[in-house]
């Protein structure tokens, strides 16, 4: 069977997360979050991590050239048999098109994008209340992130909306069982392609 790719987007505190996790879990399908990339490089005081710290503390995004080196060394390593989820990646149009690219180098490329709606007062309530400790999940971070989600979705939802029926969207307003049983049922629709 080819691995699929599949891309989750949405605003922080969606829980895009959360589900590729049960994903991974349940379908082995690997999971590829640039924020827990960066947050593992930063643990690993690595020159990466270092570079991505400011940007991080800040709310802003790490510049592309940073991600995309990132994530294409992640690519290099084993365990996509199955494929993946990327997740939190892309948020530009230059990493949408450069994903395209290193997919296209493994014979392969994105087979949906899965687009989680959350109103953003819900989005600020889980990211308030979330008690992973993360360095950025503090108020005037957290309303830079969500202000800036907007204008992540302008840069990159048009490179997808262009390819017609790649972009499923999502109700994220509800439990992590309820979303479960709609995002299992969607990688399964690419993974009986
Ligand atoms: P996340 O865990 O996805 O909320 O990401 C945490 C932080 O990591 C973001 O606020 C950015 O500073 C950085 N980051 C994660 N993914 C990306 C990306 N694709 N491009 C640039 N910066 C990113």
């Amino acid at each position: 069977m080819k691995p699929v790719f599949i891309i989750f987007f949405g605003p922080p505190g969606c829980g895009k997360g959360t589900q590729a996790k049960k994903i991974k879990d349940d379908l082995g399908l690997e999971q590829v979050s640039t924020g827990e990339l960066f947050r593992k490089h930063l643990n690993e005081q690595t020159s990466l991590g270092l570079q991505a710290q400011e940007y991080m503390a800040r709310g802003a995004l790490v510049p592309d050239e940073i991600t995309i080196g990132m994530v294409r060394e992640r690519l290099k390593e084993a365990g996509y048999e199955q494929g993946a989820i990327f997740d939190g990646f892309p948020r530009t149009a230059q990493q949408a098109e450069a994903l395209d690219r290193l997919l296209a180098e493994m014979d392969s490329d994105i087979c949906m994008v899965i687009d989680f709606h959350l109103p953003i007062e819900i989005s600020r309530q889980r990211l308030m209340a979330r008690q992973e400790g993360r360095a950025d999940d503090k108020p005037e971070v957290i309303e830079k992130r969500l202000s800036d989600h907007a204008r992540v979705e302008a840069d990159v939802m048009p490179h997808f909306r262009a390819q017609s029926g790649l972009v499923r969207t999502l109700d994220a307003n509800r439990t992590v069982d309820e979303i479960y049983q709609d995002v299992v049922a969607l990688v399964r629709e690419c993974m009986d392609q």
